[in-house]
């Protein structure tokens, strides 16, 4: 029997996992991540209003990997054919995919995380006044969750911008305002909360000098692209300007035929959501298990500014 090429995937989140399920049985895959557990990221506001839900969004990557194995810790650096852990090991591989998305500093076990649920939900349970510092996606679905279990509470949410969820188009930032103010939340535009160490109510004054009056607040701001580790190793000079890696048209790192980039770390043309996270694996899977079954050396190039660039199946 061939023996099976080393996969190595960094980072255990959407994009990570996907690939390390697909490919365990015809590969010898490792999956790095410095958490035990895989978690749903749509479901993280939903479970700070219902933690209970948390128990079926926060799934240990043993319960669903056969027979990869999970070196936990987080990756340090990438040397030559080798991903270097802040644990000590080194994880030999034949192809590499990596996948280490946004940053988050949240704990390595699920019966940790599974509690942080519930400290935020009692946070919230105390709080008459609650204010969102942020309205992108994250300070818009939060808003809209708490709304809808705790009506009785009166929430404010602040934003930089002049309209909600700017990355979308302005139909959806009206119907978004429209909505939350129909729930009572008051939506302040154009103003900012100062995120800092210090920050702590329950007095808040935005830049523009309101003044705010909240029990407790939820900072929703965007996150940096979980990238650093890269920067001392050998793939430094592929990352752009915001931290993402060159990829071409079928996810490989630029002039790299045996690593991939999937998911948010990689500087694909095309919008980061989720579902193209999927399509995007899906171009990497394919090339990955094309190359590990050495049906073919090379996929023919495609342009990656589009969806219909996409194969379909
Ligand atoms: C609250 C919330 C709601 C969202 N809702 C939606 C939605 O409704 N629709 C949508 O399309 N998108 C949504 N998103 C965005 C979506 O979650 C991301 O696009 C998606 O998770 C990206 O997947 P990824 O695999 O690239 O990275 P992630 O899912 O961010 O996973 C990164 C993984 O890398 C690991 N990691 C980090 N550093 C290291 C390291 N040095 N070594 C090893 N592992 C490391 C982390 O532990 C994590 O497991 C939401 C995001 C959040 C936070």
């Amino acid at each position: 029997m061939a023996v099976k090429k080393r996969v190595v995937v960094v980072g255990g989140g959407v994009g990570g996992t996907t690939v390390a399920k697909k490919l365990e049985q015809d590969a010898d895959v490792t999956l790095i991540d410095p958490k035990e557990y895989y978690e749903v990221p749509f479901a993280q506001l939903r479970c700070i209003v219902e933690p209970k839900f948390a128990e079926r969004t926060l799934i240990k990557h043993s319960d669903y990997l056969k027979t990869a194995r999970h070196v936990q810790s987080a990756a340090e650096s990438v040397s030559g054919s080798e991903v270097i852990t802040a644990s000590g090991d080194r994880v030999p591989f034949d192809f590499l995919v990596i996948t280490t998305g946004t940053t988050f500093n949240g704990p390595s076990t699920r019966a940790e995380r599974l509690k942080m649920f519930e400290a935020e939900k009692k946070k919230l349970s105390g709080a008459n006044t609650v204010l969102i510092i942020g309205g992108g996606p994250v300070g818009v679905e939060l808003a809209g969750e708490i709304a809808t279990d705790f009506p009785e509470k009166k929430i404010t949410l602040v934003h930089s911008g002049d309209r909600l969820i700017e990355y979308l188009g302005k139909k959806a930032s009206q119907k978004a305002l429209k909505w939350l103010r129909n729930k009572k939340v008051e939506v302040i535009l154009n103003d900012r909360v100062e995120v800092g160490e210090g920050l702590a109510g329950p007095n808040y004054v935005t830049k523009n000098g309101t003044r705010i009056k909240a029990d407790a607040h939820f900072v929703c701001i965007g996150k940096r692209v979980g990238s650093s580790w890269l920067r001392n190793s050998d793939l430094s000079y592929l990352l752009d300007n915001e931290g993402r890696l060159k990829v071409d048209a079928n996810m490989r790192l630029e002039g790299k035929s045996n690593m991939f980039a999937v998911g948010d770390i990689a500087n694909t043309k095309v919008c980061l959501s989720c579902a193209l996270v999927s399509i995007v694996y899906s171009i990497a899977q394919t090339s990955l298990n094309m190359l590990v079954s050495g049906r073919v050396e090379f996929f023919s190039s495609r342009a990656n500014s589009s969806c219909d660039a996409m194969p379909t199946s």
